[in-house]
Formats: structure tokens, C-alpha cells, sequence
């Protein structure tokens, strides 16, 4: 397996490199190749990447990122040149979130058992809302006017849609599909017509209909009651910030960049940023990241090691030790040779 490792910025190489360790533990012969690219790059040479960092990536078997951005560089630089880019020159076109309160870990809402959040998020990620489309117009004249489409393309849609409805009957036979369909007038009835055609194809599929802003209101009050859902790029964003902090906070959250078939090295990275707020003081939480190590050993075909690698990292959150934002006291190091420790004590 040849993985490329793009630590990113702030907290980015801090998590990584427990990421690196835990996975280094399972002896599968992962090849690294590391990869400085992020805001340090872009200081030096006025781009996040290099110009064949496309080509690079290309030649790998998958990709684990930390984060990128700073504060000194424009969201503009960091998201179209280096995350966007990826996404869209890779066409990583779907984005999924398993959102799991982990046992141990204390989740905001008093009083529930962690089997109520358990959920997966099938997010579109490639058009919609982040197309890009618009521009600004009549600068100048009194008549400031900001255009920015939704592109919602039928192969698109279709195939996010596919990938959900696969999910939800690998799973429990229900799939929430969450739209603004009465107040959007063209893209989500248009979207919705899509569910309803690929629905065909998975007659074992319940879909359950939903508003994302009754959606929002659903995940806080009764989360049990919600498995698989699918939703365009804008509202998967939203939406899966919602289940992060379900799931004990940013720092819990794992995601994988996929493109089923496309034959692409796929992207694995934590959910959260590289929280400058916290970034150098080693007490980031790593779980985000090794989670989305293991999310990418299983889409490599290395099942047991993903197994493996989840069950050491249940075993840590359940027992301790924890970082700060979890309520523990633990530092980004000790948590991470917690993990390898567990991997050892495995039968
Ligand atoms: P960016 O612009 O890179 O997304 P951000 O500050 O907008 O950065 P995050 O980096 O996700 O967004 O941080 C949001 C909050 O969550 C911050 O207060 C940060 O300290 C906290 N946070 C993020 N990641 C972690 C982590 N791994 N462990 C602990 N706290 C975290
Ligand atoms: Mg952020």
C-alpha cells in the first residue's frame, strides 16, 4: 500500500503523526510518502501545492491528510488550491461520515445511551451548492449584485444517490433524504426526482423525506432515530458539524473522500480544521484522525486491520486515556501510544 501523508497545517501534523503510528503498529508494509504541502508551502512559493501534486497523488494507493489552512492565508488559497482542487481534479465525488458517539466519550445530550448516535452521512461532493458558479457584477455602480448557482447535473446526483441507497441497505433499509425541495425551486425537486428513480432500484429502501432545517431539529432531539442520510454538498456540510458534535466534538469526527470505481487514490482526513486556537500545545485530539485511518485501511481491502484498528481505539476512548476535549487531560502523544498499546494487547 503507497499512501501518500499531507500533514497540513496547525493541529494537521500533530494528529498525523498518531495516525502514522497506529497504523505503522499493524505492520501491513504501508509506503509513505510525505508531502509538505499547505500554508508553509504557499508562504514559500505562493501556491499549496506544487504544480504536479495532482500527478503525485495519482500514483499512490490513497491519501490521509491532516488539515490545511492559517490564518494568514486567504480561505479563497487554501480551499480552490489545495482542497477543492484535489477533490474535484480526483473527482472525489462522494464524501462519507460515519457519525458514532464512541463509549466514554461524553456527547452533549444529557442522558443518552451512545447506540443513539450512530449514523452515516453520504455527502455529494463534487457540485451543488460549492460549484463555484456566479460572480459579481455591477461593481461599482450602487448596484452591488453577488450570483451564486447550485449545479445539480443528473450524473451527479445519480450517483451520490446510488452510493446512499447502497449504504442505507447494507445497513438498515431506511435512508433519510434531506432537501429544501419547498423552497428550492429547480434543484431539489430535481434531486428528488433522482431519489425517487434510483429508489426503483432498491425496492428493500424505505426513504424517509426530510427538510434539513426539521432535519437539524431531529438530530438533536431523537438521533436514534436517524441511520443513513443523504444530502447535497452544502447541506451534508452543515448537517455532519451537527453530528460531529454529537459525537463528543470536531475532534471525534472521521471522513472519506471516495470516488467508487473511479480507480483514484481516495482521501481520508479528521472533519475538523487545523484549529489554530489549540495548534503547538500537543493537546489536540487524534481519534478524528486515526478513525480516518481506519476508514481508509477498509476501503484499501485491509478489513482486519481496520477492525483491528477500531477496536484499539474503542478500547482508548472507553478507558482513558482522553484528551482535554473530551474531558480528559491527556496529550495528542499519550492517547495515540494508548491506541498502539491496545493494538498490542489484541489476541
Ligand atoms: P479551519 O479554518 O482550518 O477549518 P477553524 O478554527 O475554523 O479552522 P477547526 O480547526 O475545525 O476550525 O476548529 C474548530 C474548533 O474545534 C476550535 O476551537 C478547535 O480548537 C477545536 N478543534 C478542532 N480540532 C480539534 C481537535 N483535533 N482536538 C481538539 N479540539 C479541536
Ligand atoms: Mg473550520
Amino acid at each position: 500500500m503507497n499512501v501518500v501523508l499531507l500533514p497540513g497545517d496547525g493541529v494537521g501534523p500533530e494528529v498525523m503523526a498518531e495516525a502514522r503510528k497506529a497504523l505503522d503498529a499493524l505492520e501491513l508494509g504501508i509506503a509513505w510518502t510525505d508531502v509538505p504541502w499547505g500554508s508553509a508551502w504557499w508562504a514559500e512559493h505562493g501556491t499549496m501545492m506544487p504544480a504536479d501534486a495532482i500527478d503525485v497523488l495519482r500514483g499512490h494507493d490513497a491519501i490521509l491528510m491532516g488539515a490545511v489552512g492559517d490564518p494568514a492565508v486567504p480561505d479563497d488559497e487554501a480551499l480552490w488550491g489545495l482542497i477543492l482542487k484535489i477533490r474535484q481534479e480526483l473527482d472525489l465525488w462522494v464524501n462519507v461520515r460515519p457519525a458514532r458517539l464512541l463509549e466514554g466519550i461524553p456527547g452533549p445530550l444529557a442522558g443518552r445511551a451512545p447506540h443513539d448516535v450512530d449514523m452515516v452521512f453520504v455527502r455529494e461532493n463534487s457540485e451543488g451548492e460549492y460549484a463555484g458558479v456566479g460572480g459579481r457584477v455591477h461593481r461599482g455602480f450602487g448596484h452591488d449584485v453577488a450570483i451564486e448557482s447550485s449545479v445539480f447535473t443528473r450524473r451527479g446526483c445519480e450517483r451520490v444517490i446510488r452510493y446512499a441507497f447502497g449504504m442505507a441497505s447494507a445497513r438498515k433499509g431506511v435512508l433519510v433524504n434531506a432537501t429544501k425541495s419547498n423552497a428550492s425551486r429547480f434543484g431539489f425537486p430535481f434531486w428528488d426526482e433522482i431519489v425517487a428513480e434510483v429508489g426503483a432500484e432498491f425496492p428493500g429502501v424505505v426513504v424517509d423525506r426530510m427538510l434539513v432545517d426539521a432535519l437539524s431539529a431531529r438530530l438533536i432531539r431523537d438521533p436514534g432515530s436517524v441511520d443513513v442520510v443523504v444530502a447535497s454538498n452544502l447541506f451534508g456540510d452543515i448537517l455532519t458539524d451537527i453530528a460531529a458534535a454529537l459525537q463528543g466534538g470536531m475532534g471525534m469526527a472521521a471522513s472519506a473522500n471516495l470516488s467508487p470505481g473511479g480507480g483514484v487514490p481516495a482521501l481520508f482526513e479528521p472533519v475538523h480544521g487545523s484549529a489554530p486556537d489549540i495548534a503547538g500545545r500537543g493537546i489536540a485530539n487524534p481519534v478524528g484522525a486515526i478513525w480516518s485511518a481506519a476508514l481508509m485501511l477498509e476501503q484499501l481491502g485491509a478489513g482486519e486491520g481496520s477492525r483491528r484498528l477500531m477496536d484499539a481505539l474503542e478500547t482508548v476512548c472507553r478507558r482513558g486515556p482522553r484528551t482535554r476535549d473530551v474531558g480528559g487531560t491527556a496529550t495528542t502523544a499519550e492517547v495515540g501510544d494508548a491506541v498502539v498499546a491496545a493494538l498490542a494487547a489484541q489476541p
